[in-house]
């Protein structure tokens, strides 16, 4: 499986389970990584700060410049380009609290037909 994790309100908000969640994946030979809206700008901050939080090593870091170069643009929401791109990506899984949509809570959508 290729597994992502949100950055604000999930991986970063909930460090214990995320981090637990994403050794045990990779320790299980599936591919962990990030899928944030964050911009280019913050792709070295981020990745250090993932690293300095104890989070394993990324397979993958997708930020919304990668959205933008995969074409997937001029979505309703945040919610549907992730998913629409999480699709392109290959990603089986991704971790997300959406924040327009759940607020305090942790949406885990399954992407049955992900092609990458
Ligand atoms: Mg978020």
């Amino acid at each position: 499986m290729k597994v992502s994790f949100d950055l604000d309100g999930t991986a970063w908000k909930h460090r214990a389970i995320f981090i637990a969640l994403a050794n045990a994946l990779q320790l299980d030979g599936h591919d962990v990584g990030v899928l944030t809206a964050h911009s280019e700008e913050l792709r070295a901050a981020d990745l250090r700060l993932w690293a300095a939080r104890g989070f394993p090593e990324p397979d993958f870091f997708y930020n919304a410049e990668d959205m933008r170069q995969a074409g997937v643009v001029g979505l309703a929401d945040m919610r549907a380009t992730k998913i629409a791109f999480a699709r392109r990506a290959g990603i089986t899984c991704h971790f997300d609290d959406f924040d327009d949509f759940h607020p305090d809570e942790i949406e885990f959508v399954v992407i049955t037909d992900a092609g990458g």
